[in-house]
């Protein structure tokens, strides 16, 4: 788990100015910002501190995102991680079939948070097809990689709906989803760490 968090800060660090490039066309231009202080703050954390199980490293995560990325991604990615950490809460090992249901936990979650559904040109839409991914089993780190790349895609040519990208409306068309875009690295992340 913290080797996950790891790659994800790795990544998000490395992918800063791109996601920000991506929040420019249809929003305020400051996700790779938001992001990366986040991510920087929480493998901060995770190296100075010591965990006795799964939970309490998911819940450090969640509450250090809240409280560090800001902006509409910060209370979105707190809810996931949160999530997940009741779902997986006094589990020492976690199997395929517990990660599966914190991630559906965690997307029921995020969904509810930002009231968004699928194909609304948010990170919904790369987490729901993580999910549907992990539910229908036979899963490889590569396999993951290819379905959360082609969700991150497909919201190019969706009309945003909620969040700033809605104020775009049509315009919104044609640019990948920042939130979106980050969710696909921390998928990435998860896919190295399986490997
Ligand atoms: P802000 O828009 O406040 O500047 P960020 O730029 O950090 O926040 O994050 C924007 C991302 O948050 C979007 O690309 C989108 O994926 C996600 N997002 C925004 N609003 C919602 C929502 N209501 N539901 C789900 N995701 C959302
Ligand atoms: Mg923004
Ligand atoms: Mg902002």
């Amino acid at each position: 788990m913290i080797e996950w968090f790891n790659k994800a800060n790795e990544k998000i660090q490395e992918n800063k100015a791109y996601l920000t490039s991506l929040d420019q066309p249809i929003g305020d231009g400051d996700h790779g910002i938001n992001m990366a202080r986040g991510f920087q703050e929480v493998a901060g954390k995770l190296s100075e501190n010591d965990y006795t199980d799964i939970s309490a490293i998911l819940k450090e995560v969640a509450m250090t995102l809240l409280a560090k990325v800001g902006g509409a991604s910060g209370p979105l990615y707190g809810t996931v991680f949160l999530k997940m950490s009741m779902t997986l809460k006094g589990r020492d090992v976690v199997d395929g079939t517990a990660f599966t249901k914190g991630l559906e936990d965690a997307l029921a979650g995020v969904k509810q948070r930002g009231k968004a559904e699928t194909g609304e040109k948010t990170l919904v839409d790369v987490w729901q097809a993580v999910v549907e991914y992990f539910q229908a089993g036979n899963i490889t780190a590569d396999g993951l990689v290819e379905v959360a790349a082609r969700a991150k895609e497909r919201t190019k040519d969706m009309v945003a709906t909620k969040g700033r990208a809605a104020y775009f409306k049509e315009k919104s068309k044609g640019h990948i989803d920042p939130g979106s875009a980050s969710s696909y690295l921390v998928f990435e992340a998860l896919a190295d760490v399986m490997k």
